[in-house]
């Protein structure tokens, strides 16, 4: 007979249920090293998806550009959201402007004021 061993521990699984393993590997240890895999790896920028120096497991009051709800940024993308310029628009203008090509216009306006 042949013997079965769980890769991770070590251990003779021969006996245990069949439940419990995944191919000869408990199946408590493969979802461990799962588990410990994904905490190991590095989160992608939400925008560009570059490997961004945070790990998942990396608590997120210790990280630059985590944005809650969305996810992390790179730095890059991070600086230049930031950096982003905001204009406002007023509440009548939408209200009093159904025609959404006129109100396109008009916005586009504003924000040409804006740069003045
Ligand atoms: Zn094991
Ligand atoms: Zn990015």
């Amino acid at each position: 007979m042949i013997k079965w061993t769980c890769q991770y521990c070590g251990e003779d699984t021969t006996r245990v249920d069949i439940d419990y393993l995944v191919n000869t590997d408990h199946l408590s240890c493969v979802l461990k090293a799962e588990s410990q895999t994904l905490a190991n790896e590095f989160d992608h920028c939400i925008l560009c998806g570059v490997e961004t120096p945070y790990k998942r497991s990396t608590h997120i009051d210790m990280r630059i550009g985590y944005i809650e709800g969305a996810g992390q940024l790179c730095s890059k993308c991070y600086n230049q959201g930031s950096n982003n310029r905001h204009f406002t628009v007023p509440d009548w203008l939408v209200e009093n402007t159904p025609n959404d090509q006129e109100l396109g216009g008009k916005v586009r306006e504003i924000y040409w004021e804006s740069k003045n």
